[in-house]
């Protein structure tokens, strides 16, 4: 899928595309891959008539201009659309392609919630050349918010830590994962942050790949590192994790998805040594 980002839209562009957002958690998505999710038909009729101001052009995908707006506050759609949990398509998507979907997520949020200034609350207005919003009062430039956070795959050896946090689904485990704090490097983040969760540490900290995660607006940076102590047994801090293990590669519990980088990294750690 060849999605180029952009501010304006392209006016020798092929056509259009479009995203539509709820302002929650809910998608309706037109096209993102190429593949119509959709009924074309109904879709245009729809479009046609929706108010739509807070569209926001995101680029050029497969040559068609993309664009993304939401409909506000709707619960009903005209037969033959429904709402699709936006979660779900993301992990679906697969995360070549996740990118226009993300960015479209990302800058409606931004917008909804920064129509005012946060300085001296006067309402601001978009700027006409790039993705920011300004005030017109006290010249406050509003930017899209991105939250970055981490996520560390703990192996010692042959075995590999998996947590079970209080918000996944019975049975599931994953890495150690949180935001970084104001001031904090990104390794300071990942030794605070199993220190915290799981009384462990850790070294040989190393990058391994990066996600957008809009949920609402995050930036999962994964990383690896090493627990060299070999009888260190994790504590689980009994708020956000419930559970944390050692386990091998052929005692692995249920894990995530391959659409989230945490599924990723668990497809690379099992591959290792084979
Ligand atoms: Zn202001």
């Amino acid at each position: 899928m060849k999605f180029i980002p952009g501010f304006e839209p392209d006016p020798s562009a092929d056509g259009k595309s479009c995203l539509v957002f709820t302002e929650k958690e809910r998608a309706l998505v037109v096209n993102p891959s190429g593949n119509p999710v959709h009924d074309h038909r109904v879709l245009k009729d729809l479009l046609r008539t929706e108010q739509r101001e807070d569209e926001i052009h995101l680029g050029t995908l497969e040559g068609k201009n993309l664009s993304a707006f939401s409909l506000k506050g709707r619960e009903e759609l005209p037969e033959g659309l429904e709402w699709t949990d936006f979660i779900a398509v993301y992990r679906d998507t697969g995360h070549t392609d996740q990118y226009p979907l993300s960015r479209g997520k990302q800058l409606l949020e931004w917008n909804r919630t920064h129509r005012f200034c946060g300085a001296c609350g006067t309402e601001t207005l978009l700027s006409d050349s790039e993705n920011a919003r300004r005030c017109p009062d006290c010249g406050e430039l509003w930017f899209p918010v991105i939250a970055p956070a981490i996520i560390t795959r703990i192996t010692r050896g042959d075995e590999i830590l998996l947590a079970h946090n209080a918000n996944f689904p019975e049975g599931l485990y994953s890495h150690i994962a949180g935001f970084a704090d104001p001031g904090e490097s990104l390794e300071q983040t990942i030794r605070r942050e199993v220190r915290e969760e799981v009384g462990l540490e850790v070294e040989n900290i190393r990058f391994f790949g990066s996600q957008s995660w809009p949920m609402p607006h995050s930036l999962m940076m994964g990383f690896t590192a090493e627990c060299t102590d070999p009888l260190a047994q994790p504590v689980p801090d009994g708020v956000e994790i419930h559970d944390a293990r050692w386990f091998t590669k052929d005692s692995l519990p249920s894990i995530p998805s391959t659409g989230s980088i945490a599924g990723r990294m668990l497809i690379d750690y099992i591959g290792k040594g084979e």
